[in-house]
């Protein structure tokens, strides 16, 4: 009788006890299976190796065991081999059999013949490339897969086996190393043809003619992809297998292809250079040395040159003529922030007093003494290095020399061996020869039914007890010298008297709109420590005094008129925060009237839209600069109420506008108040006059500002606080030397917060070449953007915008052009190259074509687009580097337990991933954007609450150490596919404009061509 069988588990158990070396004995007692079963399970194993059931044999096979052990061996060695060589084989040793009789034992040992995989013939350095771009875009979205455009040649053979080839192999071996079978691209009697896939479709299908090289590979890119860019999807990224395996390829690809420029673009660039720079001390002792980027966090020592923070070009070398500088058309300005922040571990402002004297000056240009200036004659006279006049020095100041010609007390006199001082002024400097007063603040503030139905009058009045404690005053003063003053308005004026010494404060009215005067002198501007009392007093009774308003017209004109008056009786500069809700369009000097007109975009007539309307401000712009009076306006409109015509005496004055358009005191009352105490206890300068000298052969021609100028030289500034710049553009006159470079100092006269006149100096020097591969090597983009984006701002008032855009547009090409053609090695002409310094140009280019001004779209409001351009024509090149290319931050790769904030990344939908959380900042809009599948844990562990409801813009400064910028509006939260998205995805500027405008790739092929077009 036939035992039960054992089960698999025990026979593997007799052949693992077999493998270890125990007898059959052994194993059978251990077991408890008889000896012979032991026996049969170990023979099985050694013929099989298996110990699994084999199929009960049916007709013994024809083959002996020896044989078809060998048949197995033959395969393994050489898998290709093919059924017939091995029926010759077998048959070769006696054996003959049918070939289904082998390829069944073979199956029987799992070995099928398959179609052996084709596969690129490659080399193991080949192979771990592939690997390492593979592991690299694991986490890439399937966004960004979408832009991918995949190529590869493929061979058709005309001649030759081009069949199937099959190979011996087991399931899952397909790639192992012997199986797949090699192919090789190049080679006669063939055809290669390349094409290419995207998501979007399939590309064009084209022959290549004899051996494939880089010249045909860019040939065929071009002829398929920059040709017709719009065809093919938004591409970004261009893989053709070789690509990531050699290296040559690869910068080819990369030279060629715009499409490969974005990734190495914008954010890596900033990354390299505060990898290269950061954290370094930058001393400025060298000429046409080019500062890091504004973006990169560095320590300025002063040692000659004025800091790049408060002085920045375009180019740190200018080219030597005219001719040159026509020939490459790089603007050559400076942007120049007088009154810029200094890091506290930075040297302050010193301040040098000549004396009675005043301040050493060069008698035929009056440029003040500076470290250009080279003492001669043992110390007794000085040659000026702007107009090479020789001086005396006067005997006070007399100093003898080492032996390198250096003055003795170099070191000690900021003015010799400084970029940046400050003079003492004597009263020649002061107005009737007077001495100044310190500044007034006056705040005067809408009661219209607008302003007081929102509940803006009593937040502002309440605010203001505690704000005017924190007027600015000088370093290590007890109390601000600043005096205060109060107005309210509708369609007349109330002034008030809040005299220390009165017990309530007293309102006087003034309805005479048409001559405005100030009806009290004695107690309207006061020192808030005084009074107090009166003014808390006063405060508190505002918003009940008018609480009942149905007022709802208003006039504006007149209370600015009113604010230069009381400065004028009061004989000193200040600043006037008026607190604004509507057009005004009551009767009095400056009324307007309602003018959007949506027709006029993208006509002739577009720019009027952008001109202030009336004669009156212009007047009354004169008027406040001549009294030193900056206006600073803030609106919190509910419609249309023409910001071009307001904000212009504002941007006139040195002052700013800031806009809460709809004011809720809920939603916009922090950020409006966060605003206010920026703007109030900012540091600022008033009455102030500009002048930049330079040395001989250039001058500066164009000044873009908060500004005013009644000359062609003097730049008036009713006031200059920290965050305003001006633009200065340079123009040859003569030729400049390579030996003696180009130099400028920029002097600001002005009224200090405590009303002490100074003289503010910055100077700097630059290189001259008569090479413009310097110029181009010295140039710095952030810089060139800020003047773009003031002229283009400034061209629209007179041209089109689509005139506007063309000329920048073309300039921009034509720089290019000349450097191609001038100062790269030659290449093919469908190579777009771009000087090192200015690789990102076109992306902030782009972004500035795309900006809300220049867009013309009826969908965005006229007065945003106004606001916007007249905030961007004081920016500093900080400001305008944000603006035009947004921090896209990805919040969930913050680690919670260091500070560190993650790296931005580039401005692109693309970026974006359904579980992430991005921040986006661009100095005037904070955005928080959370996708769909973020979860709500990163809110708590980020920003430690429990829900985005208690995010607030203050939490979000702490946990990012976000630079406060003074016009930043509040903090948005946005979702994804929310409707809200799109106020989100319109700073996305690498992306297809929202309201038109071109990706930044279809951008870089617009101006490849328009480059090429220079060219030929
Ligand atoms: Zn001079």
């Amino acid at each position: 009788m036939k035992n039960k069988e054992h089960t698999r588990q025990v026979r593997d158990t007799v052949v693992k006890k077999f493998k270890a070396g125990f007898g059959y004995k052994k194993i059978s007692q251990a077991l408890n299976i008889p000896k012979s079963t032991v026996q049969a399970i170990i023979l099985k194993w050694k013929e099989y190796q298996t110990t699994a059931n084999l199929p009960r044999p049916g007709r013994p096979s024809k083959l002996s065991a020896h044989t078809r052990r060998r048949l197995i061996r033959d395969v393994a060695k050489r898998p290709m081999i093919t059924l017939d060589e091995l029926q010759r084989s077998t048959a070769e040793v006696g054996d003959s059999v049918h070939r289904t009789t082998i390829s069944r034992i073979l199956h029987k040992s799992g070995l099928y013949g398959r179609v052996a995989r084709r596969k690129p013939f490659l080399k193991n350095i080949h192979k771990k490339c592939c690997l390492k771009f593979a592991t690299s875009h694991l986490g890439d979205t399937p966004n960004m897969w979408k832009k991918v455009l995949w190529s590869d040649e493929t061979k058709i053979e005309l001649f030759g086996n081009n069949a199937k080839c099959y190979v011996w192999r087991k399931s899952n071996t397909a790639h192992h190393p012997e199986h797949p079978t090699p192919t090789v691209k190049h080679g006669g009697g063939s055809i290669m043809v390349w094409a290419c896939f995207s998501s979007a479709g399939t590309g064009k299908m084209n022959k290549i003619d004899g051996k494939m090289d880089g010249a045909k590979y860019r040939t065929i890119l071009e002829e398929n992809l920059m040709e017709s860019p719009a065809k093919t999807v938004e591409l970004i990224e261009i893989i053709h297998p070789s690509d990531c395996l050699s290296r040559k390829w690869l910068t080819t690809v990369e030279a060629l292809l715009p499409t490969m420029q974005p990734l190495l673009v914008q954010t890596q660039v900033i990354e390299d250079d505060q990898a290269k720079r950061g954290g370094q001390v930058y001393t400025t002792n060298l000429r046409g040395q080019v500062p890091p980027l504004v973006t990169t966090d560095y320590t300025v020592q002063d040692q000659g040159n004025a800091s790049p923070r408060f002085m920045r070009c375009t180019t740190y070398s200018f080219p030597c003529t005219a001719d040159l500088a026509k020939q490459c058309q790089v603007p050559l300005a400076t942007i120049i922030k007088p009154f810029a922040t200094v890091p506290k571990n930075e040297t302050p402002m010193y301040v040098v007093n000549h004396g009675e004297t005043g301040p050493i000056r060069c008698n035929r240009c009056k440029a003040y003494m500076c470290p250009y200036m080279q003492f001669t004659d043992g110390g007794r006279r000085y040659q000026c290095g702007f107009c090479n006049c020789v001086n005396e020095v006067p005997a006070f100041y007399f100093q003898h020399l080492d032996h390198m010609g250096k003055r003795v007390d170099f070191y000690e006199r900021p003015e010799l061996s400084l970029g940046s001082y400050e003079f003492a002024a004597t009263l020649d400097y002061c107005k009737n020869n007077k001495p100044a007063s310190p500044p007034a603040y006056i705040f005067m503030i809408d009661v219209s039914y607008a302003n007081i139905k929102s509940g803006l009058v009593r937040l502002v009045c309440d605010e203001l007890k505690t704000l005017l404690d924190n007027l600015p005053r000088e370093d290590g003063a007890e109390s601000s010298m600043v005096k205060v003053g109060f107005v309210t308005y509708n369609k007349i004026l109330h002034f008030y008297n809040v005299k220390s010494a009165l017990a309530q404060p007293q309102m006087m009215v003034v309805s005479d709109t048409a001559e405005m005067f100030v009806p009290l002198l004695d107690g309207f501007l006061v020192n808030f420590q005084e009074s107090r009392a009166v003014i808390n007093n006063l405060l508190d009774q505002i918003p009940d005094m008018f609480a009942d308003t149905n007022e709802s017209e208003t006039v504006f004109a007149p209370v600015i008129q009113a604010g230069v008056e009381a400065l004028k009786a009061a004989e000193c500069s200040g600043k006037l925060f008026i607190f604004h809700s509507s057009i005004p369009t009551a009767e009095a000097p400056g009324k307007l009237k309602n003018r959007d007109d949506k027709k006029l975009i993208n006509t002739e007539k577009e720019k009027t839209l952008f001109q202030p309307q009336k004669a009156v401000y212009e007047q009354l712009s004169k008027d406040c600069v001549s009294q030193g009076c900056s206006v600073d306006l803030f609106l919190f409109p509910s419609q249309y109420v023409d910001i071009a015509t307001m904000g212009d005496v504002a941007t006139h004055t040195g002052g700013s506008v800031f806009k809460y358009s709809n004011f809720q005191v809920e939603r916009d009352g922090q950020h409006f108040l966060s605003d206010l105490r920026k703007d109030v206890e900012k540091a600022i300068g008033f009455d102030a006059i500009m002048r930049v000298r330079t040395s001989t052969g250039f001058r500066a021609t164009d000044f873009f500002g908060a500004i005013h100028m009644n000359n062609t030289t003097d730049v008036e500034m009713a006031a200059v606080d920290c965050d305003k710049a001006v633009t200065v553009e340079f123009k040859h006159d003569d030729t400049l030397s390579e030996e003696t470079g180009a130099l400028m100092q920029c002097a600001l006269l002005y009224t200090t917060i405590s009303g002490q006149r100074r003289l503010r100096i910055h100077n700097l020097s630059l290189n001259c070449s008569a090479q413009l591969s310097e110029l181009y090597k010295s140039c710095e983009t952030d810089a060139l953007i800020n003047f773009f984006a003031k002229s283009a701002y400034r061209a629209m008032l007179n041209q089109p915008l689509k005139t506007v855009k063309e000329i920048l547009v073309n300039q921009a090409a034509h720089m290019l052009a000349c450097y191609r053609k001038n100062c790269a090695s030659p290449s093919a002409a469908s190579q777009l190259i771009l000087p090192d310094a200015m690789k990102v140009f076109p992306v902030y280019l782009n972004s500035l074509l795309k900006t809300g001004p220049l867009v013309g779209s009826a969908e965005l409001s006229t007065d945003d687009r106004a606001h916007q351009r007249l905030s961007t024509t004081a920016m500093g090149v900080e400001d305008t580097q944000l603006l035009l290319y947004p921090r896209l931050i990805p919040l969930h790769n913050m680690d919670v337990a260091s500070d560190v904030v993650p790296t931005p990344v580039r401005c692109s939908e693309e970026r974006l991933t359904d579980a992430g959380m991005f921040l986006l900042e661009n100095g005037c809009s904070l955005f928080l954007w959370l996708g769909q599948a973020c979860p709500p844990e990163m809110i708590q562990s980020i920003f430690n609450v429990p829900s985005l409801a208690h995010v607030s813009i203050d939490l979000v400064r702490t946990v990012t150490s976000l630079t406060p910028s003074s016009t930043e509006d509040g903090l948005m939260i946005v979702k994804q596919k929310d409707r809200s998205e799109i106020m989100f995805r319109q700073h996305l500027v690498e992306d297809k404009g929202l309201h038109g405008g071109a990706s930044y790739m279809d951008f870089l092929c617009y101006v490849h061509r328009e480059i090429r077009q220079v060219l030929t």
